[in-house]
């Protein structure tokens, strides 16, 4: 078999000196890490047969093993599952797909000190390439499922990677680690004790649905184990027996005061694909006609495609603990769409579709309740937890006003929960609540200014005359705003009032310029405004007095129900 040499794309290489000379403190996370692509490829695997049961591949006894040599210092992650295909062991493994890692690696570049690049890598996560943080080889050989030949790829992470067909690589994939050389002062990085690993297994990879398996060879089996136990065993000798290392209980059919917060943590981990905690943890237990369960977990980090058209969204589908499909919308709408976490479903069938998901009327009653359930905890965490629902806002408000335009039942507690930036403070945004409690004497309605920046909107002339008379204005910057400000009109009575829209008469308490006052004025002016009018026809539909102004002299202003220039760009931006 020949073997050919390739070059890691650019991202992967810079990813993958980080992990060499890693600052990354906890490199225990690597075995999570690839414990975690194998569970994924067993998942996958279940699913394919299930689907297309002419498919040539063993389901019958679905793991991962974990096997250590320590006279060779390797240490082996092997599962059974789907396994890849040369070309997607190239694509795959060679390159770095997601979006998000050029970003990454900017900041990584930026960060000054070795603690601010951890913290990055702690944000981020590097999958795979954990690996190299603990080995100074990596081997990986796999074979996908319903195919005769397989692959082996092997680096040393230092810019080429190698790739040869192999004739009798097993269906699944396993990937070894030639592990760094032993260091003396610091025993608690021996990879090849089983005693590490069963620890590393239990803290992370507990609840992974499928067995995780270690074969203890003789001699090392007393490592972490009693000496009574040890004594039993070493009685009986020769054929080593494997240990099943996690419990494989589905988290969220646990009881709550069973489960510790990092447990749930680390579910969240596997299932976003995230290095970081959760913000928020949400349970709900459904009983009755139609039984479920769900876990579900609001991050502390908008992932970097959450406004792309093809991100991936949506939660975990179960049915009965056996895991159906990944990215679920028809469970949550659009607009949660950052959600992660898993629903078991009793009554569904193994075989349910997205298409029938999508028009199943207890799923539709599934989704409805999760949705208050998640705006309930928002709700609660805005009362609780300041700084929380606050990380949470900044990280996903933008998201969530979508559904002030496309889910009028949620509509009050969406409103509820909102916060925006606005003029009475710098910094703190504020809610609608506290902006009509803060309203004066006189003053109806809510006001507010979109467009695209907190500085450009206070530049603007329409500012002028609300400054002047300390009238508090909300300062929209995100492109949603203006439609869904539209789209709500008001909010406890009061109107949500654009500045640069329609007439706003500022002086309806102010005695000297109401009134007749100002037709005296248009009088006077007459002249003027119909030369102005004259010298723009085509652009303007009419020209008037206006007290909105304190020092420029003049602005544009739309009428009530037209789309201000910024919304007309925004459609013009997506094609319409
Ligand atoms: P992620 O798991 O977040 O996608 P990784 O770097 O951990 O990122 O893995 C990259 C990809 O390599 C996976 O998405 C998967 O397609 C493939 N892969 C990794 N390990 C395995 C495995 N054990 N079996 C099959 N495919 C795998
Ligand atoms: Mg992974």
């Amino acid at each position: 078999m020949s073997t050919e040499t390739f070059e890691f794309q650019v991202e992967a290489r810079q990813l993958l000196q980080l992990m060499i000379h890693s600052v990354y403190s906890n490199k225990d996370v690597f075995l999570r890490e690839l414990v975690s692509n194998a569970s994924d490829a067993l998942d996958k695997l279940r699913l394919e047969k299930l689907w297309d049961d002419s498919l040539d591949a063993d389901v019958s006894d679905l793991h991962i093993d974990i096997d250590v040599d320590t006279d060779a210092r390797t240490l082996t992650v092997q599962d059974n599952g789907i396994g890849m295909s040369y070309d997607e062991v190239g694509r795959l493994i060679g390159t770095i797909a997601n979006s998000g890692t050029a970003k990454f690696l900017q900041e990584l570049q930026e960060a000054k000190d070795a603690a601010g690049a951890e913290g990055l890598i702690g944000q981020f996560g590097v999958g795979f390439y954990a690996g190299f943080m603990v080995a100074d080889e990596v081997t990986l050989v796999t074979r996908r499922a319903g195919e005769s030949q397989g692959t082996r790829w092997t680096s040393r992470g230092e810019g080429t990677y190698t790739l040869e067909t192999v004739d009798d690589a097993p269906q699944g994939t396993s990937v070894t680690l030639h592990l760094k050389p032993a260091d003396p002062e610091n025993q608690l990085h021996d990879y090849t004790s089983p005693w590490k690993i069963r620890e590393i297994i239990k803290r992370y990879s507990d609840f992974i649905t499928w067995p995780i398996r270690m074969v203890v060879a003789e001699g090392s089996a007393t490592a972490g184990k009693s000496d009574e136990a040890s004594a039993a065993e070493g009685s009986e000798a020769e054929a080593p027996e494997a240990e099943t290392l996690n419990s494989m209980k589905a988290l969220w059919a646990r009881p709550r005061g069973e489960v510790s917060d990092d447990e749930y943590h680390e579910l969240y981990k596997h299932i976003g694909h995230d290095w970081r905690d959760p913000l928020e943890t949400i349970r709900l237990q459904a009983e009755g006609t139609f039984e479920y369960q769900a876990l579900l977990f609001l991050p502390a980090h908008a992932p970097h495609d959450l406004f792309a058209r093809d991100s991936k969204r949506g939660v975990q589908l179960y049915v009965k603990r056996v895991f159906i499909m990944d990215d679920c919308e028809a469970l949550l709408p659009p607009y949660l769409r950052f959600v992660k976490g898993v629903v078991d479903a009793a009554d569904l069938s193994l075989n349910v579709s997205r298409e029938i998901l999508q028009q199943d009327r207890h799923i539709e009653m599934m989704r409805r309740r999760l949705t208050k359930k998640v705006l309930s905890t928002v709700k609660e965490m805005m009362t609780k937890d300041q700084d929380r629902y606050a990380t949470f806002w900044r990280e996903f408000g933008t998201v969530l006003k979508e559904g002030l335009v496309t889910d009028p039942e949620n509509r009050d507690v969406l409103l509820s929960v909102a916060s925006f930036a606005s003029t009475h403070h710098d910094t703190e945004p504020t809610t609608l609540k506290q902006y009509v409690e803060r309203m004066k004497d006189g003053q109806d309605d809510i006001y507010y200014l979109a467009g695209e920046s907190r500085q450009s909107i206070e530049n603007s002339p329409h500012m002028e005359a609300f400054r002047d008379r300390g009238i508090e204005v909300l300062l929209l910057t995100d492109a949603v705003d203006e439609v869904w400000a539209d789209a709500v009109g008001e909010y406890e009575g009061k109107k949500l009032r654009s500045v640069a829209k329609g007439r706003i008469d500022l002086d309806a308490e102010d005695e000297d310029t109401s009134g007749g006052e100002r037709e005296k004025q248009t009088e006077e002016y007459a002249g003027l405004l119909g030369w102005m009018k004259e010298q723009l026809d085509g652009d303007i539909k009419e020209v008037r007095l206006s007290s909105r102004l304190t020092v420029s002299p003049a602005c544009v202003v739309s009428d009530a129900h037209d789309l201000t220039p910024a919304l007309e760009n925004m459609y013009r931006a997506m094609g319409q």
